[in-house]
C-alpha cells in the first residue's frame, strides 16, 4: 500500500478524463455566489462561505431542493456562460484534460432562457476553455426523467435541431422509482440514428432490471452509475464481455444514501468481475467532493498504487467519446506523468 499522502499529490498532477459529471451540480460555492449577487430576489446565500453551509443536506428530498433553487439563480445566455467557464476553472485546477459534462437544457428553456443563446452560450464557454485553460469539453444532454416525455421530446429536438458542435451523447437522469427507462426509447433511438452516442443513468437507486433496460431499450454504450450490476453477476459478465463502461461516482452514493457507507461500496465487486470501471464525481461542490478526492477513494476502496491510479485514468480515456487521436494523447500523458513521479 502506498503512502497516502504521496498518492495525493500524484493524483493532483495526473492528467484525467471525466465521463458523469453535471452542468449545475457543478457550480462552485464561488459561482452560486457570484450568481445570488446578480440575481438579489433569490433565497441563495450571496457570500461563498455561508453557500458551503447552504450545501449540508439532511436527505435527498433537501438535495433537490437546494439543487433546484440554483437552478433558479440561471436565467440568462451570460449565467450559463458563466457557469460553464467556472467550471471549466475548476476542472484545469485538478488537471482534468477533457470532459463530457451532462447538461439539461430542458431545464433552461423551459425557464425562458432562450434556447439560440443558451447553446451559443455553452459553446462560448467551450471554446474559451480550451484555448485558456486547455480543458476540453463535450456535451451529454440529458432528459430529466421526472419531467416526463414531454421533456424527452424537447430535449430530443434541442439535440437534434440545434445540436452544438460540442455535443456528442445523449442521457437520462433524475429519479429511477416510477420512471421506468423503457418509455425513452423512442428518443435514443432518434438520438443515436443522428450520431448521439447512448449514456443513460441507470442502476442507481433501482435494481439490475433498470440497467438491462437501459441497455436493451436505449442502446446504453456507458451506464451512468450502474451500482446495482453486483446484485447480478450475468449482468457483470455481460458488461466485461461486451466492454460496457460504468461510471462510478462512489461519494455521490453515499450522499444519496444509494450506498450505506464507502466500504460497502460495490466498485471492487465490478472491477473484480473485470468490468470497465471509471471514476466520477457527479455533482461534486454539492457533494463536498472533486474528481482528485475520487481517485483518492478509489485508491483506498481498490488498494491501488500510482500505476493503478494511472490505469484507472486511462479506463475513462477509453471509455471516453474521443477520437483515437484524442485518447492517444492523453493516454502518452498519463504514462510520461507517472514514469516520471516513479523514477524521482
Ligand atoms: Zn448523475
Amino acid at each position: 500500500m502506498a503512502d497516502p499522502q504521496s498518492l495525493t499529490a500524484f493524483i493532483a498532477g495526473l492528467p484525467k478524463a471525466e465521463l458523469h459529471v453535471h452542468h449545475v451540480g457543478s457550480a462552485s460555492p464561488r459561482t452560486v455566489a457570484a450568481l445570488a449577487a446578480r440575481h438579489p430576489d433569490s433565497r441563495v446565500p450571496s457570500d461563498p462561505e455561508a453557500i458551503a453551509e447552504y450545501f449540508t443536506f439532511t436527505d435527498f428530498a433537501h438535495f433537490i431542493d437546494v439543487y433546484l433553487s440554483v437552478v433558479d439563480l440561471i436565467r440568462t445566455p451570460e449565467d450559463i456562460r458563466l457557469l460553464t467557464f467556472e467550471i471549466a476553472r475548476d476542472m484545469a485546477r485538478q488537471n482534468i484534460r477533457y470532459a463530457e459534462l451532462t447538461v439539461t437544457p430542458f431545464s433552461s428553456t423551459s425557464r425562458g432562457i432562450p434556447e439560440q443563446g443558451f447553446m451559443e452560450a455553452i459553446e462560448d464557454a467551450r471554446r474559451s476553455a480550451e484555448r485558456e485553460l486547455g480543458v476540453v469539453l463535450r456535451w451529454c444532454f440529458d432528459i430529466p426523467g421526472e419531467a416526463g416525455l414531454e421533456a424527452a421530446e424537447e430535449t430530443t429536438r434541442l439535440a437534434l435541431d440545434l445540436r452544438p458542435e460540442g455535443l456528442v451523447s445523449f442521457g437520462l437522469g433524475g429519479p429511477e422509482i416510477g420512471v421506468p427507462r423503457p418509455q425513452f426509447k423512442p428518443y435514443f433511438d432518434r438520438a443515436v440514428a443522428a450520431g448521439l452516442r447512448s449514456v443513460p443513468h441507470a442502476g442507481e437507486t433501482t435494481g439490475p432490471e433498470t440497467i438491462w433496460d437501459a441497455l436493451r431499450e436505449l442502446g446504453a454504450e456507458r451506464v451512468g452509475h450502474g451500482t446495482s450490476a453486483v446484485q447480478d453477476p450475468a449482468l457483470l459478465a455481460h458488461l466485461a464481455e461486451h466492454r460496457i463502461p460504468l461510471e462510478v461516482c462512489p461519494t455521490s452514493n453515499i450522499a444519496t444514501r444509494a450506498v450505506t457507507d464507502l466500504d460497502a461500496h460495490p466498485v471492487k465487486a465490478m472491477v473484480a468481475a473485470g468490468v470497465l470501471v471509471t471514476i466520477n464525481s457527479d455533482d461534486p461542490p454539492m457533494f463536498g467532493t472533486d474528481l482528485n478526492q475520487e481517485y483518492a477513494i478509489a485508491a483506498r476502496l481498490l488498494d491501488l498504487d500510482e500505476r493503478g491510479l494511472a490505469s484507472l485514468a486511462k479506463n475513462a480515456v477509453e471509455a471516453s467519446f474521443l477520437d483515437q487521436a484524442g485518447k492517444r494523447a492523453i493516454s502518452e500523458e498519463i504514462d510520461a506523468y507517472t514514469g516520471k513521479w516513479l523514477a524521482r
